[in-house]
């Protein structure tokens, strides 16, 4: 097995899905998810890794801005950006082997409703016909900006936690309430990622062509800082909600126990 994680890393560096140093740490984190949650801990990493993959790819064209940090460079995903959406599943998978008790499975499998919620919320509601709604500042700003809803974008965060959720259901043989619990908190998280997007992260102002943007650099020039705080990085960002995701769904899933 751990040459199959071998095997599939160096291929998403060779189809630059990710950079060679995505790739290792994607690599770790395989190895440290399958001792912890065995095979069906690898299929819910790949499940999210592979559709996301393939979303950030569909209708690229029509995904306008090249510099929006939610459309993977052309490079493949860096390992920041690896730890971004795994980093809190990997945490999950560390305090199982620390204590085996079945919650990290929950925690872990919540984590990856939330990063699936985000990115397909993110890839699919960039397409939005209607320019998205700004939750701090009440209005609508350019499609694919942290902090911002359309419809589109929410019915595919539901959509990515459900799809998480019923995985998750089908490969652990789970109950019903537990598979609710993982596709509520995924949606959640994503809320938190909206919330936290909206209030800390950074933006900026492209001087030459004034869109709002989250990269320092656009058209080719650095853009001027409007508002943000430096730490919170889109990476920190999408880390931090996954964590809530998944502490969202471990107290329910012992709420749920407890009855
Ligand atoms: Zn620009």
């Amino acid at each position: 097995m751990i040459v199959g994680i071998a095997l599939l890393s160096i291929t998403s560096a060779l189809l630059r899905w990710l950079t060679v140093a995505g790739s290792v740490t994607a690599f770790i984190m395989g190895v440290i998810i399958y001792k912890a949650f065995g095979w069906q801990g690898l299929i819910l990493l790949g499940l999210f890794f592979i559709t996301s993959t393939l979303l950030t790819k569909w209708k690229k064209d029509k995904k306008q801005d090249p510099d929006a940090i939610h459309t993977e460079d052309k490079k493949g995903r860096t390992a920041g950006q690896v730890l971004a959406n795994g980093g809190a599943a990997l945490l999950a998978a560390v305090g199982y082997l620390t204590i085996a008790d079945p919650v990290w499975i929950i925690v872990f499998a919540a984590t990856f409703a939330t990063a699936t919620a985000d990115t397909w919320a993110s890839e699919i509601g960039v397409l939005s016909k209607k320019r998205p709604f700004h939750i701090k500042e009440w209005r609508r700003v350019d499609p694919g900006l942290s902090g911002a809803i359309s419809s589109l974008g929410t019915v595919a965060a539901a959509l990515g936690a459900t799809f998480i959720a019923c995985c998750f259901y089908i490969l652990y043989d789970s109950s019903i309430a537990l598979g609710l619990c993982i596709a509520f908190s995924g949606f959640l998280g994503n809320m938190a990622d909206t919330f936290f997007g909206a209030w800390f992260e950074q933006k900026y102002v492209c001087s030459i062509c004034k869109r709002e943007t989250e990269s320092h650099v656009h058209c080719g020039v650095k853009a001027v800082k409007v508002f943000g705080n430096r730490f919170f990085t889109n990476n920190v960002v999408n880390f931090l909600s996954t964590i809530i995701g998944g502490l969202i769904a471990g107290g329910l899933s012992l709420w749920i126990k407890s009855w």
